[in-house]
C-alpha cells in the first residue's frame, strides 16, 4: 500500500483468534496497523501479509492515531495498558486507546479514569459475532465511553463491524456484552438439553435441528454450533474456557450489584465441570460432552 492511500495508523495488540482477522480488516479498509503479540509467530504472519511488525506495546502505538486490544481477560488488558510500557505510558499520537476484549466492566471503569486523568480517550467496545464475524467485519460492537471517544473510534469500528453502537458511559459496553454472553451460555445450555432428551427418545436429532429451526426455538446457537453438537464435533471456535471467564464476570457482577441470575450460575457450573474435565480448549457447542457425562453417554 502507498504512503498516500494509508488513512490513519493503529497499533494493534493482540493477534489471535479474533484478532488476527480484525487487524486483516483494517489494512483491507486502508488503515496502516503496526501489530504486537507476545507470540512473535502471530506478528510475523500479520507482517506477510502488510502489517508493520512492531517489536513492543509501546512500538505498536508509536505514531499511531489510536491503539487498539483484543486480548484474552482482565490482567492481560491491564498490563498492557497501564503496565510500565504499556499503552499509557507510551500514549497514541491520537491519544486514544480502545479495548475490544472481553473483560471486568469495573476494570474498564478504573482505565478509563487512569487515562482521562492523562487527557486520553479509553473506549471499551467489546464485540460479538464471533471468528465469522471477525473475519467478514460483521462484528456487532457495544461501546461504553464519551461522545468523543466514540466518534473518534468510528473509523475503526467501520473497518470491523456492522452493528456499531454506543451504549452508554465507560464500563457500559462490557456490561451489555456480559448480558450477550449471559444469553448465549443458557441458550447451548437449552439446545444441549433438548439434544439429550431427542437422543434418548430415538427421535433423528438433524430433523429436530431443522423443525426447530423453522418455529420460535430458532436462534443464531442452534443455527451455527447445533449441528457441531449433533456431529460431537468438539473443534474450538469460540473457546470454552473464555465463555467460563465471561460467566465468571457475569457472577461478579451479580454478586456486587445484589442480582439473582440462578439460570446463569447453573450453566456457569456446567462450564466449570467442562474445564475440570480438561475441555478448555474445545468450542462452546462441546457443552454437550457435559450432558453425555450426565446421560452416561459418549457418542450418538
Ligand atoms: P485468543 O486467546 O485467541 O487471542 C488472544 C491473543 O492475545 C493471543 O494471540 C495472545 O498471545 C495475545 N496476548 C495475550 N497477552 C498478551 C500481551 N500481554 N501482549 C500481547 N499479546 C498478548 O483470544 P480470542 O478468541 O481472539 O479472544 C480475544 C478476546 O475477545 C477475549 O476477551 C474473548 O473473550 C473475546 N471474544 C472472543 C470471541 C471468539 O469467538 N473467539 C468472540 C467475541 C469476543
Amino acid at each position: 500500500m502507498s504512503q498516500s492511500t494509508v488513512l490513519r495508523t493503529v497499533g494493534f495488540i493482540g493477534l489471535g483468534t479474533m484478532g488476527r482477522e480484525m487487524a486483516l480488516n483494517l489494512m483491507k479498509a486502508g488503515i496502516a496497523v503496526r501489530v504486537f503479540d507476545v507470540r512473535r509467530e502471530a506478528v510475523d504472519e500479520l507482517a506477510t501479509l502488510g502489517a508493520h511488525a512492531a517489536a513492543s506495546v509501546a512500538d505498536a502505538a508509536q505514531g499511531a492515531d489510536a491503539a487498539i486490544a483484543m486480548l484474552p481477560n482482565t490482567p492481560d488488558v491491564e498490563a498492557v495498558v497501564l503496565g510500565e510500557d504499556g499503552l499509557l505510558a507510551n500514549p497514541p499520537a491520537g491519544r486514544l486507546i480502545i479495548d475490544m476484549s472481553t473483560i471486568a466492566p469495573v476494570a474498564e471503569r478504573r482505565m478509563h479514569a487512569a487515562c482521562a486523568a492523562q487527557g486520553v480517550e479509553y473506549v471499551d467496545a467489546p464485540v460479538s459475532g464471533g471468528p465469522i464475524g471477525a473475519k467478514n467485519g460483521t462484528l456487532t460492537i457495544m461501546a461504553g465511553g464519551t461522545a468523543q471517544g466514540f466518534e473518534m473510534s468510528q473509523p475503526f469500528f467501520k473497518a470491523m463491524g456492522t452493528t456499531v453502537t454506543h451504549v452508554g458511559a465507560s464500563g457500559a459496553g462490557q456490561t451489555v456484552k456480559l448480558c450477550n454472553q449471559l444469553i448465549c451460555g443458557i441458550n447451548i445450555q437449552a439446545i444441549c438439553e433438548a439434544i439429550a432428551l431427542g437422543r434418548a427418545s430415538g427421535v433423528d436429532l438433524k430433523q429436530l435441528r431443522e423443525v426447530l429451526m423453522g418455529g420460535s426455538a430458532a436462534s443464531w446457537m442452534l443455527d451455527k454450533l447445533g449441528p457441531a453438537m449433533i456431529d460431537a464435533d468438539t473443534a474450538a471456535g469460540f473457546r470454552i474456557d473464555l465463555m467460563l471467564k465471561d460467566l465468571r464476570l457475569v457472577q461478579e457482577q451479580s454478586h456486587a450489584l445484589n442480582v439473582p441470575l440462578p439460570a446463569s450460575a447453573m450453566v456457569t457450573n456446567q462450564y466449570l465441570d467442562a474445564v475440570a474435565h480438561g475441555e478448555g480448549r474445545n468450542g462452546n457447542q462441546a457443552l454437550f460432552c457435559v450432558y453425555d457425562r450426565m446421560t452416561a453417554q459418549t457418542s450418538r
